[in-house]
């Protein structure tokens, strides 16, 4: 941590700043210069409050020089985390497709879909049993009887299933049945939540909070994994922007960026991030292109009449065509 004196700062003020970084077990780095004094404090400056040493007298501004997340980093870890669910394999060379509604509505579209998105070649299930939706007088979900209806459906697949948990209290319920736990836009920083999946070795589907910057984004994983999980996917799913031509701006950006500051896997979601069924195949493409480890895809075998999404929802002749597109975009860019 570097912290700029300011110009006018007395030689008691100087020694009371001094003071209080040794007293928290830090050393300090005097550099008196001309203009401005530095005090550059040795030690792990993630245990200091930047806000605490902001407000004392003398001090004009505090630079931090590490990330303030540390297992999630490239430094933590160099290589690549894989995470193996029944033999798919998150974050290696392969590349994967989860697919299925927005919602589990009955356990006859559920295990309709789930063989149809089989044929079609996604290796996971999704589809949400516990649904946070916008207006209180929308379809809630199924709850556990939603969840035992994704069981099925896995067993009669073999297809893994991932599925959200909204609330502490149903974590676990949840992970009972199923083998990842989606953690929503709307809960990326519901701390109590993070902590709680965190006590849990399932892995998690992180996805962005929709106004959550990258830095935002990578503290929740932190959250998780100090509790001892690090099965973390961190998921893209779009962003609130100025523009209303699509439900959500999907940052494709950060695909990389999470790529280089991080060894833990990408999925990107088409179909969130824009909320156009006929975005869904080029955003998919673009998703892989731009390094993500796979994709999770809204896919219902009659979308228009999906009780949640529909405007996004994919049928399955444009998903397969999705997975053949994404081989060979995957095969252009040295994976598979
Ligand atoms: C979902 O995946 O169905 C969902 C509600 O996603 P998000 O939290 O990204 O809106
Ligand atoms: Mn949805």
């Amino acid at each position: 941590m570097i912290i700029v004196i300011r110009k006018d700062a007395t030689d008691k003020q100087i020694e009371h700043v001094k003071k209080f970084a040794a007293d928290k077990g830090f050393k300090v780095h005097e550099s008196r210069g001309e203009e401005v004094t530095i005090l550059g404090l040795i030690g792990d400056e993630r245990k200091l409050d930047k806000q605490q040493i902001e407000a004392l007298p003398g001090v004009d501004k505090v630079m931090r020089v590490l990330k303030p997340y540390r297992l999630a980093s490239r430094e933590f870890r160099k290589e690549d985390t894989i995470i193996d669910i029944n033999g798919v394999k998150i974050g290696g060379k392969e590349v994967f497709v989860i697919a299925g509604p927005c919602s589990v509505e009955s356990e006859k579209q559920i295990i309709t879909i789930a063989n149809s998105v089989k044929k079609c070649g996604a290796k996971m299930l999704r589809g949400g049993a516990f649904k946070p939706r916008s207006s209180p007088y929308s379809f809630q979900g199924l709850g556990e009887e939603g969840l035992r209806m994704l069981a099925k459906a896995r067993k009669l697949t073999g297809l893994p299933i991932v599925t959200e948990v909204l609330d502490v209290n149903e974590v676990e319920i949840v992970a009972k049945y199923a083998d990842i736990l989606q953690i929503g836009t709307r809960n990326m920083q519901n701390y109590r939540l993070l902590k709680a999946i965190g006590k849990t070795k399932k892995p998690v589907l992180l996805k962005r909070g929709f106004s959550a910057t990258l830095e935002e984004f990578l503290m929740s994983a932190e959250y998780i994994m100090a509790e001892g999980n690090h099965n973390v996917i961190l998921c893209e799913r779009g962003i609130r922007t100025f523009n209303t031509y699509t439900r959500n701006t999907l940052d494709l950006a950060i695909v990389p960026v999470l790529k280089k500051l991080t060894h833990l896997p990408v999925v990107v979601d088409p179909s969130h991030g824009t909320g156009k069924h006929e975005l869904v195949e080029p955003m998919s493409y673009a998703g892989i292109t731009a390094g993500a480890d796979g994709l999770i895809i809204e896919c219902h075998t009659e979308p228009e009449n999906s009780v949640s999404d529909a405007d996004q929802t994919i049928n399955p002749e444009t998903l397969s065509r999705i997975i053949k597109g994404v081989r060979k975009v995957a095969a252009a860019i040295g994976r598979r």
